[in-house]
């Protein structure tokens, strides 16, 4: 065989997993055709949460008045952001690049796929490895309607050639919200249209309920319960038609409605390697795919499809494999945040999963952030801790709210370690930040789940 590990992906899960087996001292070969980094650092996280920092800049300058500042707001240069964000995410190829080049792995720019278990096709040129890994990642897809080739995609929006004046936003997950955020922070007026009554299924509801009120601050147009049917163009404007029968006219309409495992054209057919319904390469608890000496991670598997969870599971088969060190990684209680404006963050389970087991006690908290006491900005902050009535473990935090994704990282470690109710009650705030509510939650805000305990 040409190596012991043959990664396809440079992306987060690539990158870590090729990157470790290297430094363990396995002969390792790495293929990509894009972009070092893959979608997080250069279509993804990254510029994404550089593009969120802009916007805040503009609602800083608008709130220093409260606090004494004379500060007139100009108007925002969006070339010259793209600009920077370009030439930070070029620093961070290298960066990328050089990681695996000093680990000594082999690189190849280029595509590769499978020719025969062992053997994939590399830029033309055929190389064998005793162990695969499939890190391909995935890409975005639009809605299947008339038209849908005049939207654009998130891959498209950091690169726009100028800040459109009315965006309209389709879908409500992670990508949607985050965008809608972006666009309003820098001046634009944002639609968003989605098919669920309140944004971010699959969130906790007080979350999802405190979004709408933040979206709304923001002078977001929601549109709940909506389903586009056609996008048209009239001249340079896109005309967006609802089964409803309303018609939305913006200068952008952007499809935020889901990635799709990137598998097509990998050659899997020719492997043995099996994919579910939606194209996602299926693995075991192992990583391991149908086929024991090939592996899949990230996004290409489709399970919980965040840059932190590809990393780690890259390094933990790379351990695995080459490092002595057999080992997997947990699922549950992984900390995630939407950096919408202000932002979200969560860990362990919603009211709704918790009060499925059995009675749960939750805590609410809404307060004003002290720094918009001055400012006199409509903006409201959330949290709320789930805790398992018997055991009286926490079993899930979620906030809304400046700084949360801050705060949830610590707050993950205590949940992953199982901390009561009791541990963080006896823990002291640190004075005055939102973060101490968390520790101060002293009267009990709901019962829920009993119910459903008793049957
Ligand atoms: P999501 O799966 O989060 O959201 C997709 C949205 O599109 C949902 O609102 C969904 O509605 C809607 N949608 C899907 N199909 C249709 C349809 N046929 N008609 C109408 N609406 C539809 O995908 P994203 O594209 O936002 O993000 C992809 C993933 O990338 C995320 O799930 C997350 O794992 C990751 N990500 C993580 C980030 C972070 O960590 N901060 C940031 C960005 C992305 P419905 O809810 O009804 O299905």
């Amino acid at each position: 065989m040409d190596f012991d590990l043959f990664v396809i992906g440079g992306g987060s899960a690539g990158v870590r997993c090729a990157r470790i087996a290297a430094g363990h001292g396995a002969r390792v070969g790495v293929a990509e055709e894009r972009f070092w980094g893959g979608t997080c650092v250069n279509v993804g996280c990254v510029p994404k949460k550089l593009l969120v920092q802009a916007g805040e800049y503009g609602a800083w300058a608008e709130d220093a008045a409260g606090f004494g500042w004379q500060i007139k707001k100009g108007p925002h240069d969006w070339n010259k952001l793209i600009a920077a964000k370009d030439k930070e995410i070029g620093r961070l190829n290298g960066i990328y690049k050089r990681l695996l080049d000093n680990a000594g792995a082999t690189i190849f720019e280029s595509h590769a796929a499978f020719v025969d278990p062992h053997t994939l096709d590399v830029g033309g040129k055929r190389v064998t490895a005793e162990h695969i890994v499939i890190a391909a990642g995935g890409h975005p897809v639009r809605l299947p309607i008339p038209g849908a080739e005049l939207g654009i995609i998130s891959d498209d929006a950091f690169y726009l050639p100028s800040l459109p004046e009315r965006v309209t936003l389709l879908g409500s997950g992670y990508i949607a919200v985050e965008f809608a955020g972006i666009f309003a922070g820098l001046g634009a007026h944002v639609d968003l249209v989605y098919r669920q009554p309140l944004p971010l299924r699959g969130f906790d509801m007080d979350l999802r309920e405190s979004l709408v009120e933040a979206l709304g601050a923001q002078g977001i147009s929601l549109h709940p319960n909506s389903h586009p049917v056609k996008l048209e163009a009239d001249g340079n404007e896109r005309v967006l038609t609802l089964a409803e029968g309303r018609v939305l006219r913006s200068d952008l309409v952007f499809f935020a409605t889901g990635r799709a495992p990137a598998t097509k054209g990998l050659g899997l057919e020719k492997c043995g390697v099996t994919t579910n319904d939606v194209g996602a390469v299926v693995v075991d608890r192992n990583l391991r795919t149908s086929q024991p000496h090939i592996y899949a991670m990230g996004d290409v598997t489709d399970r919980l499809n965040l840059t932190p969870v590809a990393i780690a599971e890259g390094h933990a088969l790379a351990d695995t494999l080459f490092g002595k060190n057999p080992r997997g990684i947990s699922l549950r209680n992984v900390p995630t945040a939407v950096f919408s404006t202000p932002p979200i963050a969560t860990c362990g389970l919603t009211e709704e999963q918790a009060a499925a087991h059995g009675p749960v006690d939750v805590y609410v908290s809404k307060f004003t952030p002290m720094r918009h006491t001055l400012s006199g900005r409509a903006r409201r902050s959330m949290l709320k801790l789930v805790v398992d009535q018997a055991s009286q473990k926490v079993v899930g935090a979620h906030m809304l709210g400046e700084d949360a994704p801050e705060i949830m990282q610590g707050l993950g470690i205590a949940i992953v370690m199982g901390a009561t109710k009791a541990d963080f009650d006896r823990t002291i705030g640190i004075h005055p930040t939102a973060a101490e509510e968390f520790v101060t939650l002293r009267t009990r805000s709901r019962v829920t789940g009993v119910a459903k305990a008793a049957e």
